[in-house]
C-alpha cells in the first residue's frame, strides 16, 4: 500500500473552515447522507455524490436543490477502481470521504484515501464479495497506515452499527461502572405494502440474515443455526410487538474487544412472517446463492438475480407506513449493585419521508454517518488513526442525536425486566 500524503489535506478542518465532502454511493442510505450534509451546511460547506450510477447521484441532487437550494456536486466512479478514485479525490480535494457504497468497496475506498491523504467513514464494515462473512480484521489492519498518514478512519457510523455503539459507550460513561450483558434490538415496524422487500440493499440484507449466527458468550462468539432462536418483544410508545430473531451484527465484535467487561453481547433484528416464509423458500430453491451459476451461456449469481427483480429500498419511502424502534439494553454493575438501561429511539417512516424523501431504515443510517462525519471535521472526534464508534466521547454525538432528527431516550430496567427483555 502506497501512501502520499498532501500535507494541506491531512487534518480535518475545524468549525467555520471550509470542509468539502465526497459522498460515495447514490443508493438509499446515500439518498439521506447527502441532504442531510446539506442540512449541515455549517459544517459541510461543498458537497460531491460520486457513484457508479451518475444519473442517482443527478436525481439525488436536483432533490436536495429542491428541498435545500444547496448544490451538491456529482460524478462517475467505479469504487472497486483505486486509480480512478485517487484522480477523483485529487480533482475534488475533499478532506472526508464519506462511504455509503457497498461494504465491497471499504478496502479499496481506505486504499484510494490512503493515497489521496484523505479521511474516511463508512457505515458498514467489509466483506469480500465471495464469502458472506464479515469482521472487522480486514480494517483493523489499516490502523498504523491511517496512524502514520494522520488520516482517521471512523467505522460504521450508521445506526447499528454506529448508534448501537455510541448508546452502549453512553451507557457505560453515565449509568454504569462495568457492562456485563449487552442486547441489541433492532425493530422496523414499518409496513411496505410489498409481499417481499429488503430495508437496505437486497444482496447485503440476505447475506447478513441468512448467515450463520454468532453471539458474544464465554469469552468467545457462540455460533447457533441461522434464524433459530427468536422471542417477541414489545417496543415502548405503542409501536407493537414483534418477533425478533437472534443473529450476528458487526458492532459486537468491536464492543467486546474495547469493553471487555462484556460477558454476553447478543443482537436481534424483527422481521415479519411474511419475511421469514419468503426468504425460507428463496433459500430452499437456491435463491440466495452467492456463487456463479451457468445460465444460457454466462454466469450468474443467483443472489445478484434476486436483487436485479426485487423492489429497490430506496424507493419505499413513498408506501412505508408505522415506525422503526431501535435500541440497547445494557446491564452490569453501578458501586456495586445491579442496573440495567434500555436506551433507543424511534423513527415515523413517514414524517422521514416528508423531511428527505426516504424511509426510516436509509434515515437513521444516513443521519449518523453525517453526523460522525461532522464529528471528524470539527476535530470534536479526533484520530488518527481506525477508530469505532465506541472509542470517542458519546457525549457530542449523543447531543448531536437529539438536532438532527434522531432523538433519544433512556429507561431504567429491573433486573426481572433486562433479563426478559421487558422494555415496557
Ligand atoms: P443501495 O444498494 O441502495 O446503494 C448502494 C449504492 O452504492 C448504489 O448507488 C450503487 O450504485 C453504489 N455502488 C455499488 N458499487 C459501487 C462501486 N463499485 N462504485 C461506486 N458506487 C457503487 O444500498 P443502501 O443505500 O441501502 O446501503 C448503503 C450502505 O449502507 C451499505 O453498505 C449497507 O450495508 C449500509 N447500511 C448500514 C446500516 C447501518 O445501520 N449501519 C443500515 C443499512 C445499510 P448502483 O446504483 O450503480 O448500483
Amino acid at each position: 500500500m502506497k501512501i502520499v500524503i498532501d500535507p494541506a489535506r491531512r487534518m480535518p478542518h475545524a468549525g467555520g473552515v471550509m470542509s468539502t465532502v465526497l459522498i460515495i454511493g447514490a443508493g438509499g442510505v446515500g439518498h439521506v447522507v447527502a441532504h442531510k450534509c446539506a442540512q449541515m451546511s455549517e459544517v459541510y460547506t461543498e458537497i460531491h455524490l460520486a457513484s457508479r450510477t451518475v444519473s442517482k447521484c443527478g436525481a439525488i441532487a436536483e432533490d436536495v436543490r429542491k428541498r435545500t437550494g444547496r448544490t451538491v456536486r456529482t460524478h462517475a466512479v467505479d469504487a472497486d477502481d483505486v486509480p480512478s478514485t485517487v484522480a477523483l479525490l485529487r480533482e475534488v480535494k475533499p478532506e472526508l470521504v464519506l462511504n455509503v457504497a457497498l461494504p465491497y468497496q471499504d478496502l479499496p475506498l481506505m486504499d484510494a484515501c490512503l493515497e489521496a491523504g484523505v479521511n474516511y467513514l463508512d457505515t458498514a464494515n467489509y466483506e469480500p464479495r465471495d464469502v458472506a462473512h464479515f469482521e472487522y480484521s480486514w480494517q483493523w489492519a489499516y490502523e498504523e497506515c491511517f496512524r502514520k498518514a494522520g488520516l482517521t478512519a471512523l467505522l460504521g457510523s450508521g445506526f447499528d452499527p454506529g448508534v448501537t455503539n455510541v448508546y452502549t459507550a453512553w451507557a457505560l460513561k453515565h449509568h454504569l461502572d462495568e457492562i456485563h450483558t449487552l442486547d441489541i434490538i433492532d425493530v422496523n415496524g414499518g409496513n411496505h405494502g410489498q409481499a417481499f422487500a429488503t430495508n437496505f440493499n437486497p444482496e447485503i440484507n440476505i447475506r447478513e440474515v441468512t448467515a450463520p449466527c454468532r453471539h458474544w458468550e464465554d469469552n468467545a462468539f457462540q455460533e447457533t443455526k441461522a434464524l433459530s432462536t427468536h422471542r417477541a418483544f414489545t417496543c415502548p410508545e405503542g409501536v407493537g410487538t414483534f418477533e425478533i430473531y437472534r443473529m450476528f451484527h458487526e458492532e459486537m465484535e468491536s464492543l467486546v474487544k474495547h469493553i471487555p467487561s462484556i460477558r454476553r453481547a447478543q443482537f436481534w433484528m424483527s422481521f415479519s412472517p411474511s419475511y421469514i416464509n419468503h426468504l425460507q423458500v428463496l433459500e430452499d430453491v437456491g435463491m440466495t446463492r452467492i456463487d456463479p451459476v451457468e445460465y444460457n451461456g454466462a454466469q450468474i449469481v443467483p443472489l445478484q438475480f434476486l436483487k436485479a427483480v426485487l423492489p429497490n429500498p430506496g424507493d419505499l419511502g413513498r408506501t412505508t407506513r408505522g415506525r422503526t424502534c431501535i435500541g440497547v439494553v445494557a446491564t452490569g454493575v453501578r458501586d456495586g449493585r445491579f442496573k440495567g438501561v434500555y436506551i433507543y429511539n424511534i423513527c415515523d417512516h413517514e414524517k422521514c419521508f416528508e423531511e428527505v424523501g426516504a424511509q426510516a431504515v436509509s434515515y437513521t443510517t444516513g443521519v449518523p454517518a453525517a453526523i460522525g462525519g461532522s464529528l471528524l471535521l470539527q476535530n470534536i472526534w479526533k484520530g488518527p488513526g481506525v477508530l469505532n464508534m465506541e472509542q470517542n466521547d458519546p457525549d457530542p454525538f449523543m447531543a448531536e442525536l437529539n438536532r438532527r432528527g434522531l432523538p433519544w431516550k433512556c429507561l431504567e430496567l429491573t433486573e426481572e425486566q433486562a433479563r426478559n427483555l421487558h422494555v415496557v
